[in-house]
């Protein structure tokens, strides 16, 4: 991407800024904020806490998701013109689930030099404390707000071996978690972040069952900003491969590495091998 970068255009700093906490913001991103031309903000005055914290007095002008379509070609001019921009959304890394995304993709249609100032994300954080799988991990945004659609939503994750994150609002928590106990089980494994970073910090890890409980029993649990996970595993079905070859499985898999027993079922009932090899994954 560098080589074809145009020398004498400005470079597009994408900047992570603080989920709560105003000290949470690296070095290297308060030396770029002072020092670049402008800097491309969410909201403006929003923005304005974090420089006063900091002592900030770089020229801002608003990047939102309602103007960013025809705002982000001045920003671009400006870029060409040798310009130096930093940009910044209310709360954590811009793009995830913020606007952006009309001006990166300008700026790399433009060859502009684009540098990411990474720092907090609401999902990240949850899940670096979370103790739930990360392998894989599929992040989902905000979920859509009518329940019809988001229990179609949840139940397109049934398919899926990972831990499902999403963001979600305070006035639609709790209907949210009522429908993960019904798709997932109230067993499910989940997590929740509250106000990470801030006063009212909250943090959950157990069964959705426990989590709707401690979150209905209770206000205070209902407010604030939320990023939930849920682990999904597929359980396997004899279905998929038949109550005899299940049998056998059961038997051999004690004994025997899972590739081998994976062969003898497959060849013994003339089964896919790739099949029953997964069948034997999903039951360890
Ligand atoms: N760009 C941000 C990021 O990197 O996390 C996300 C922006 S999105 C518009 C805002 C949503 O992120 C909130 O409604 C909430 O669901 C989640 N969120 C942001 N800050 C949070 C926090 N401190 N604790 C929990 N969730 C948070």
């Amino acid at each position: 991407m560098n080589q074809s970068c145009a020398t004498e255009s400005g470079t597009l700093y994408v900047i992570a800024t603080p989920i709560g906490n105003l000290k949470d913001i690296t070095i290297r991103a308060l030396e770029v904020l002072k020092q670049c031309d402008l800097v491309a903000c969410e909201d403006t005055r929003h923005s304005q806490r974090l420089f006063q914290a900091h002592n900030i007095h770089t020229k801002t002008v608003a990047l939102h998701q309602h103007n960013e379509n025809h705002q982000s070609q001045k920003f671009i001019d400006q870029l060409l013109d040798g310009k130096n921009l930093a940009l910044v959304s209310d709360a954590g890394t811009p793009l995830i689930s913020d606007p952006g995304f009309p001006l990166l993709l300008l700026a790399h249609e433009n060859h502009i030099k684009v540098v990411p100032i990474p720092g907090p994300s609401a999902l990240i954080a949850l899940l670096s404390v979370a103790a739930i799988n990360t392998q894989p991990f599929v992040f989902h945004g905000f979920l859509p707000a009518k329940p019809k659609q988001r229990l179609a939503e949840y139940e397109s994750w049934l398919d899926t071996n990972a831990t499902h994150v999403f963001y979600e609002s305070s006035h639609r928590i709790v209907g949210s978690i009522k429908q993960l106990v019904t798709v997932f089980g109230v067993d499910a494994e989940i997590a929740m972040g509250r106000e990470l970073t801030k006063t009212y910090e909250q943090i959950f890890k157990g069964q959705a069952a426990e989590l709707l409980q401690l979150i209905e029993d209770n206000n205070h649990h209902q407010k604030g900003e939320f990023v939930l996970a849920v682990h999904n595993k597929i359980k396997p079905s004899t279905n998929e491969i038949g109550k005899k070859p299940a049998e056998l499985i059961q038997h051999l898999q004690p004994l025997l590495p899972p590739k081998t027993v994976a062969k003898i079922v497959a060849d013994h009932y003339q089964l896919n091998k790739k099949l029953v090899y997964q069948f034997i994954l999903n039951l360890e």
